[in-house]
């Protein structure tokens, strides 16, 4: 989707933006790692001499989160020990992953000196226990969009993460109570230039029910963002399961490097491995057994192994992945897909 931003929504974002670093500890001018890769906001800082020279002045540098191999990452590593950012701000998966590449080879940072901001992807508890145990500092979850900016972010008490109410009206429809998810609306309070009234954000979200966080913020406050509609799997009889159910179940199988649970339809499953196979196969029928007690006896449900995963065209990992009402999503990388194939 294209869209405009007036200057005032621009000024207007940037603040937003500090106020929810300031949550973490942070002031301006302390360094920012930023562990970051949509294309476009990278191939712009390569471009714009301006950016980079404003980046400078800030004090932020950029690791690029769409080229993590073994090598970049033991760069980024050096460089970061050497820059010593107060804050690493990333995508929830790939600083998951860069910390699993940290603990497995046995480097131990010592930066940052403050906190870790986690955003753009859902962060499962086992990936928030992954990075403090590796970084032994906090992890501040943080949910925004394109199109607006940072939406909501988890102050010190980590108790649901606070609304920015100066920027937005969210409303969550057919939400239970904070029991089951409804879906995330956003009324922007600026950008007259283009106005979003009631976006439908395409996430399903929970309110957390205690009024008043212990941090003395009155603001209402997200306790979950399940993640996209598409992330949510539903089941033949009708139930929906989180994708936090996968994450969990698969990270147990040994021999599993990444995986991607695919609803073809209400009946068809399809499990995609990155995986050694060897391992993974004697595995297959516990492994089966276990979905089919969740998602239904009768659902057909399929392993198979592929090379790799493909991200979404912004750079996302994406553990669960549902072809039903879903005609709105982008194109996943199609050369990457070649071996199966996502809408
Ligand atoms: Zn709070």
């Amino acid at each position: 989707m294209q869209f405009w931003v007036d200057k005032t929504t621009q000024i207007a974002r940037e603040a937003s933006l500090l106020w929810a670093d300031g949550l973490t500890g942070w002031a301006p001018g302390q360094k920012i790692a930023m562990l970051w890769g949509s294309d476009r906001d990278v191939s712009s800082s390569m471009a714009n001499l301006r950016l980079a020279l404003r980046w400078r002045v800030e004090n932020r540098r950029w690791y690029n989160a769409f080229n993590m191999g073994p090598d970049q990452m033991i760069q980024f590593h050096r460089s970061m020990e050497r820059f010593c950012p107060a804050i690493i701000v990333a995508y929830a998966g790939s600083i998951f992953e860069y910390a699993r590449f940290l603990e497995e080879h046995d480097l131990r940072p010592d930066y940052p000196s403050r906190a870790i901001v986690s955003s753009a992807e859902r962060l499962d508890p086992h990936m928030r226990a992954c990075i403090e145990r590796v970084f032994k500092r906090p992890v501040f979850d943080r949910y925004g969009n394109r199109e607006t900016g940072a939406i909501a972010a988890e102050c010190t008490e980590h108790q649901g993460l606070h609304i920015l109410c100066n920027d937005f009206i969210v409303e969550i429809e057919g939400e239970d109570s904070g029991r089951s998810p409804g879906r995330l609306l956003l009324t922007y309070l600026h950008n007259y230039g283009m106005p979003f009234l009631r976006y439908d954000t395409g996430d399903l979200a929970c309110w957390e029910p205690s009024a008043l966080c212990v941090c003395g913020r009155s603001t209402p406050r997200l306790k979950t963002v399940v993640g996209r509609q598409a992330d949510v799997i539903r089941t033949p009889s009708g139930r929906f399961i989180h994708g936090e159910y996968f994450t969990h179940l698969l990270y147990s199988v040994e021999g599993v490097a990444e995986f991607c649970f695919v609803q073809e339809n209400l009946a068809e499953y399809t499990l995609v491995l990155v995986a050694d196979q060897r391992k993974v196969q004697s595995q297959e029928n516990t492994l089966l057994a276990q979905m089919r007690a969740v998602i239904g006896e009768s659902a057909c449900i399929r392993i198979m192994y592929a090379p790799g995963i493909p991200l979404t065209p912004s750079g996302k990992r994406r553990f669960t992945y549902s072809k039903l009402n879903d005609m709105n999503e982008p194109t996943l990388d199609q050369k990457a897909s070649a071996r199966f194939s996502f809408p």
